[in-house]
């Protein structure tokens, strides 16, 4: 688990064989408070390209296609909105369009129920990381995340 995405090595990543990364969006590139990506992201996702991915995409279960297309002209990528993560159907026909290899591919989100278990569901590398802002949140969101905490702390009690 990192603390954000700048704390990923991605070089790493490309060693261990990975060639597609997909990224979540809210409160993993930017918060929920947000519309517009920072410098700093863009310097990123510069920097990411430049060590030769094949593949880049952004997965948002967002269903606003105006503020994912928004994040995704601001990174140069492109971008699937409305994606019903953790269910199988988008994932399964982005490998199948992009003829993807499962195992180069990496998953970066910052749900456990949505984009770890999708990931885990097609045994792609998942990249978990801390949400960016979980303070402004709907009552659902503030549920979820609620529920993630309990997960966790279950987890690391053991
Ligand atoms: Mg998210």
């Amino acid at each position: 688990m990192y603390e954000s995405i700048y704390d990923i090595d991605f070089g790493l990543l490309w060693d261990d064989g990975v060639r597609h990364l997909i990224f979540d969006v809210d409160n993993t590139l930017i918060s929920y408070a947000d519309s517009d990506v920072s410098i700093q992201c863009i310097n990123l996702f510069k920097s990411i390209q430049s060590i030769g991915f094949e593949s880049i995409i952004l997965m948002s279960n967002n269903s606003s296609v105006d503020r994912i297309e928004r994040v995704a002209k601001q990174l140069d990528l492109p971008a699937i909105t409305f994606a019903c993560k953790p269910f199988v159907f988008t994932m399964r026909r982005l490998l199948n369009d992009r003829s993807m290899n499962i195992q180069e591919v990496a998953l970066i989100g910052d749900q456990l129920l949505t984009d770890v278990l999708l990931a885990n569901t097609f045994k792609i590398i998942s990249v978990f990381v801390d949400p960016i802002d979980t303070s402004h949140l709907s009552y659902l969101k503030n549920a979820q995340y609620s529920f993630q905490r309990w997960i966790l702390q279950s987890f690391y009690r053991q």
